[in-house]
C-alpha cells in the first residue's frame, strides 16, 4: 500500500453516551486505515446537537479511547465551540441565495413523504419566500436537481437525487442549533480531512454533504462506509438500544471483536492490547471489510 503523508482521517463520535461496540468499530476502522496509509488520525466531538450530548459522555469516550490505546493527532475539535464558524458558513450560503428561511412547523409538514433517515422530504413551501405574516424558524439549503454520485471504497457507487429523495434540507434548526450536515462539512474542510471512514448509517447523508461542499467551494474527501453493528432487531447499537459500554478494566476482548467484525480475522491468542495493535497495524486491509451496510452483532 502506498504511504501518503497527506492522508488525514478522523473519528467523530456524538457524545450522547459512553463509547460502545458500534462506535469502537468506527474508531478502529478509521484509525487503522489512516495509520496504515501513513496518515494522521483526528478526533472530533460532534456535540452540535447539544440537548442530546453531555460533557461527561465526551470525557468518557476520550478516556475509553485512551484505555484502548488510541492516539490522535492534535487537539480534539469540539463542535459546540464552533458556532461562530458555522454562522459564517451559513451567512455565506445566505449571501449566495443558496439558503433560505423556512417558517414551516413540524405539524404543517406532518403529511409530507419521508426520506431514508425519517426526516420529511421538504415540499418547498417557503422556497420562494415566506408567506405574509410568517416568521422564519429554520434555514434550509436549496438543493439542485442533479443526481449526486460518489464511489464509496467499501459500499461501491452511491447515487442520490437530492431534489426527490431528500429535498431542501435544514442547516439551522428551529431550536437554534446548527444541523449536523452543515457542521460536519465545515469541520471536515477546516480539519483538512482527506478520507472519511465511518459507519454506513451515514451513507445516505453523504450526497447532501457533497452537495454542500460544492456550494461552499470545499473539496470532497474520499469516503469509505463501514458496516454498522446492529442488534437482532436490526437496530444500530447505540445508547438508545442499550448497547453495553466497553469494559475499561478489560478492553482487549472488545478490540479483538471489532477487528473480527471488520473482517480482519485476528488470530486467537492475542494476549495484550499492544500485541493486538501490532497485529492490526501489520495486517489491516480495507479490502477485507464486509461490503454490506449492516452486520448483526452478538456484542449487542
Ligand atoms: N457523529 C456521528 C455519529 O456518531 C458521525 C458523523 C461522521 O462520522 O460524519 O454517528
Amino acid at each position: 500500500m502506498t504511504k501518503s503523508s497527506s492522508y488525514r482521517g478522523r473519528f467523530a463520535p456524538s457524545p450522547t453516551g459512553p463509547l460502545h461496540f458500534g462506535s469502537l468499530v468506527a474508531a478502529l476502522g478509521s484509525c487503522l486505515e489512516a495509520r496504515v496509509r501513513g496518515g494522521q488520525w483526528l478526533v472530533r466531538m460532534e456535540d452540535v446537537d447539544e440537548p442530546r450530548c453531555s460533557a461527561e459522555s465526551a470525557a468518557a469516550i476520550l478516556r475509553t479511547l485512551e484505555a484502548l490505546g488510541f492516539e490522535w493527532h492534535g487537539e480534539v475539535m469540539v463542535q459546540s465551540r464552533r458556532k461562530a464558524r458555522y454562522r459564517e458558513v451559513l451567512d455565506g450560503l445566505i449571501a449566495a441565495r443558496l439558503a433560505y428561511p423556512c417558517a414551516c412547523t413540524r405539524k404543517e409538514l406532518a403529511g409530507a413523504p419521508l426520506a431514508h433517515d425519517g426526516a420529511v422530504i421538504y415540499p418547498g413551501i417557503c422556497r420562494n419566500g415566506l408567506a405574509s405574516g410568517k416568521s422564519p424558524r429554520a434555514w434550509r439549503l436549496r438543493v439542485g436537481d442533479e443526481t449526486i454520485g460518489f464511489d464509496d471504497a467499501i459500499q461501491g457507487r452511491v447515487c442520490q437525487r437530492l431534489a426527490t429523495e431528500v429535498g431542501d434540507f435544514v442547516l439551522l434548526r428551529a431550536d437554534g442549533y446548527f444541523a449536523y450536515q452543515l457542521a460536519v462539512v465545515a469541520d471536515d474542510a477546516d480539519q483538512g480531512i482527506t478520507h472519511v471512514v465511518r459507519g454506513a448509517d451515514l451513507l445516505d447523508s453523504t450526497p447532501r454533504q457533497i452537495f454542500l461542499q460544492r456550494c461552499l467551494g470545499f473539496s470532497t474527501p474520499a469516503y469509505a462506509h463501514l458496516p454498522v453493528a446492529v442488534n437482532t432487531a436490526g437496530e444500530k447499537l447505540s445508547k438508545q438500544t442499550l448497547a453495553p459500554p466497553i469494559d475499561l478494566a478489560d478492553p482487549l476482548p472488545a478490540f479483538v471483536a471489532a477487528l473480527d467484525f471488520l473482517g480482519q480475522q485476528p488470530p486467537v491468542g492475542l494476549a495484550s492490547l499492544g500485541e493486538a495493535w501490532e497485529w492490526a497495524l501489520a495486517n489491516w486491509s480495507l479490502d477485507r471489510v464486509p461490503r454490506v451496510r449492516a452486520v448483526p452483532c452478538c456484542a449487542a
